[in-house]
């Protein structure tokens, strides 16, 4: 019987990596969710590699082989060759020729690419990309990046690097400093890590909230800020309104600049 070529998809977030074997029409055999928690890049390679490993020798793929691996990671990727330049800009970041890595430990090709760039590639081929060519993506996780399709082609910049949206300055006056250095981009007010460090910012000046005796029970997540934001927390409102505003400006200056047709909203995770 000739077994059918199948494709590893391998999704890394920042908490959290997915796996999962998929047909040519993105038709799931498997799949498997492997939580990573926050870790720097080399400690992700080894996850990574672990993850795929577990998953060839657990997962039962019917009738179907491993042909491939594709594989979105965080950061900086040179897709072209196949190189993980960066992770999250820190000191212990180096090029990893990943793919290659990947190739001699399992023996079948792999090619990768950034996260959000592999999540438009799938959207682009078996998502919105059907129905029209000029479309952003947009991740909204525990950081916040955008995959731009133009006449039916994903800009990529130079060095990979365009769609990085989550450091867009929506709120240059809210002293809130992000990750990168700067102050009021998108990412440090509306995505999951930036949503619990407003809570937690703020915290002081609602001594009434429920999160209060909330956070002493369960870590608390852009969820339970959204969930109590309904109920109506005022610190709960106070952070989801920030979040919601600086979501729609980010939505409302990408329309501006690239004129897309649809806006694919995405990404997850955000509990952890
Ligand atoms: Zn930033």
């Amino acid at each position: 019987m000739v077994r059918k070529k199948l494709c590893l998809a391998v999704d890394q977030g920042g908490t959290k990596m997915m796996i999962g074997a998929v047909d040519s029409e993105g038709r799931i055999y498997a799949s498997k969710r492997y939580p990573t928690g926050v870790r720097n890049q080399q400690e992700m390679a080894d996850i990574i590699l672990n993850g795929i490993e577990d998953f060839l020798s657990a997962e039962d793929l019917g009738n179907g082989e491993a042909a491939a691996v594709g594989m979105g990671i965080v950061g900086q990727i040179d897709a072209e060759n196949g190189i993980w330049s960066l992770m999250y800009n820190l000191e212990s970041d180096r090029p990893i020729h990943f793919a290659d890595m990947v190739e001699r430990r399992f023996g079948i090709p792999c090619f990768i690419d950034n996260d959000v760039k592999a999540a438009t590639a799938a959207e682009l081929e078996i998502g919105i990309g059907k129905e029209c060519n000029h479309f952003i993506y947009l991740n909204i996780g525990t950081g916040i990046a955008a995959g731009i399709v133009c006449e039916g082609k994903i800009i990529r910049g130079y060095r990979n690097n365009a769609g990085e949206v989550g450091h867009m300055i929506v709120d240059p006056y809210s002293g809130v400093r992000c990750s990168c250095g700067k102050i009021g981009c998108v990412e440090s007010i509306a995505s999951g890590r930036g949503i619990e460090q407003q809570y937690r910012r703020l915290l002081k000046e609602f001594p009434e909230s429920a999160l209060h005796k909330l956070s002493e029970e369960e870590e608390i997540c852009s969820e339970i800020v959204f969930e109590s934001a309904l109920k109506g927390d005022e610190l709960a409102m106070c952070v989801a309104d920030k979040a919601i505003d600086a979501i729609a400006l980010l939505i409302g200056n990408l329309i501006t600049t690239f004129n897309p047709e649809q806006i694919v909203l995405g990404g997850g995770g955000i509990c952890g």
